[in-house]
């Protein structure tokens, strides 16, 4: 892997203030792949004024949104011939199985690019409304200014894309801070920004912790935050947007519900949830983890979760065929072995997997995969979320109580319901409370909005509503004909 020695602000590469690096260490084999400069205070400040330059003093946000889709387009070619590089150091640094870093990772940014684009066609800068005061006013959609996108390390690509695609359609400008433990695919993703030609100050990165991450949340410079991450980070930071006013929309965990319903089909259960609860190793925001089963048919529901995590392949992630990797770093691993010796405590049973190292693995971040039995909706493991392949099926009596258990949770991210009857599992899907429902199944679609009811978020990504979140709207009253004209002139 390729290691950088600068950093992107004001259109070129540019040496940080500070000797400090960022060590990128492979989940699979422990060893530091590669290294970045660890950003301070004063290279945010940079990376901040020169985003401020080009929204205050360029012709960027003025420029036509035809003007800015055509670099969007160009930066859409580009990221296509570099896919499969990007695929390959996202999974280097996080640890994502290669077939999903692939098609979810790599894969899905470009898609959401593209979605972006095609949302951003028919966005109309300025409308003419009639007026119940005026005969008509305009209103102007105009860019939300400079902002600070923050990115978590388990899908850098998919949230910076969801962030940066739209920021740009609007005519906004960006200061990225990207995570620590993943910051490869920002610098190579910068390559191609830079290839592409974004007027300067358009675009800047700057890696670093969370203090440099906290230093931008603060900066009077910037107009609006987009952070994705844990609610415990995002608490804070909207607390920061609640006391300067600033803009911020906030991407953040999930404990999220799968309700198999009694006429669930358990054939397709196992490859269903696949997708639903288990992808990226467990560390996506929307899997599904509190799997819920009536009594009557519980253990067949175990019984096709155990089969699914049976026949997934745990190990090295740049094989194509693994479907479960490492987790990201020492410390999500001892996390989540935490979380697996807490289900015990609590009572519930193990049905599969367990604490310590999966077999034939000795070095690398890996847990074994897992399955709880027994579990009930109260418990940490079902409330908190785990960020790893940790399952908890937990029985219900009926279809009122399984609805009120699966509301039961501070989250409401994602969601899916299990059923034969397609039109019931739709009236089931509209009572509960989260952003996302899948019917047998779960998918994304970045043409739709994304994002969380409750403790999961503020705001939504992808879509119209995505590039809505970039905007600041403005409504101009016309010259009137006479000065009496208006009863409140
Ligand atoms: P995290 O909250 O620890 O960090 C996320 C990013 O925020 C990192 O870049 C970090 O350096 C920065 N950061 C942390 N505290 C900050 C602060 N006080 N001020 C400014 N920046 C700060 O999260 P993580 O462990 O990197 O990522 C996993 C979390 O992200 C999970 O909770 C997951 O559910 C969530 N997530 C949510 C979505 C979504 O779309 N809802 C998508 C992916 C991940």
């Amino acid at each position: 892997m390729r290691s950088y020695d600068t950093l992107y602000i004001g259109g070129s590469w540019t040496p940080s203030s500070d000797d400090a690096r960022i060590e990128v260490i492979s989940p699979h084999t422990e060893r530091v792949i590669a290294t970045v400069p660890d950003c301070t205070p004063a290279d945010m400040d940079r990376a901040v004024a020169a985003a401020r330059a080009a929204a205050d003093r360029s012709g960027w946000p003025t420029t036509s949104v035809a003007e800015r889709l055509a670099l969007l387009e160009r930066l859409a070619v580009v990221y296509e011939q570099r896919l499969p590089e990007m695929a390959e150091v996202v999974s280097a640094e996080m640890g994502s199985p290669i077939s999903f870093s692939q098609v979810g990772q790599a894969g899905a940014a470009l898609v959401i690019l593209r979605a972006m684009i095609a949302v951003g066609r028919s966005f109309e800068v300025t409308e003419q409304r009639s007026g119940m005061l005026n005969p008509t006013v305009t209103i102007r959609r105009e860019p939300v200014g400079v902002v600070g996108a923050i990115v978590p390390w388990n899908v850098p690509q998919i949230v910076t894309m969801a962030k940066l695609a739209p920021a740009l359609v609007a005519g906004c400008t960006v200061v990225l801070k990207c995570a620590p433990e993943s910051p490869l695919d920002a610098f190579l993703l910068f390559e191609m920004l830079d290839e592409v030609g974004f007027p300067p100050g358009v675009v800047n990165l700057v890696p670093g912790g969370r203090e440099v991450g906290a230093h931008l949340v603060r900066h009077p410079d910037v107009d609006k935050i987009a952070f994705t991450g844990s609610t415990a980070a995002g608490r804070a930071i909207a607390a920061v947007c609640g006391e300067t006013l600033k803009r911020c929309s906030l991407e953040l965990g999930g404990k999220s519900a799968a309700v198999v319903l009694d006429d669930a089909d358990m054939s397709s259960l196992p490859v269903g949830l696949k997708f639903a609860s288990m992808i990226n190793s467990g560390q996506a925001c929307t899997n599904q983890t509190r799997i819920f089963a009536s009594r009557k048919r519980y253990a067949e529901v175990v019984e096709a979760v155990v089969t699914m995590l049976n026949t997934m392949k745990v190990g090295d992630p740049s094989d194509p065929a693994t479907e479960i990797g490492p987790m990201v770093s020492e410390r999500q691993q001892q996390r989540v072995e935490k979380y697996i010796a807490l289900g015990q405590e609590e009572g519930a049973k193990l049905a599969f997997g367990g604490t310590g190292r999966p077999p034939g693995l000795s070095t690398g971040w890996y847990v074994r995969p897992t399955v709880f039995a027994d579990a009930t909706n109260e418990m940490r493991i079902s409330q908190e979320e785990i960020f790893g392949p940790v399952l908890s099926v937990i029985p219900y009596a009926d279809e009122e109580e399984a609805i009120a258990l699966a509301n039961a949770s501070e989250y409401g991210l994602a969601a899916s319901v299990w059923t034969s009857d397609t039109a019931h599992g739709a009236e089931v899907a509209a009572r509960l409370r989260s952003g996302t429902v899948g019917i047998n199944n779960y998918s994304a679609e970045f043409l739709a909005p994304f994002g969380g009811y409750k403790c999961s978020g503020i705001g939504r990504e992808f879509g119209r509503e995505g590039l809505e979140e970039y905007v600041e709207l403005k409504t101009v009253f016309p010259s009137p004909p006479e000065l009496s004209a208006s009863p409140f002139r």
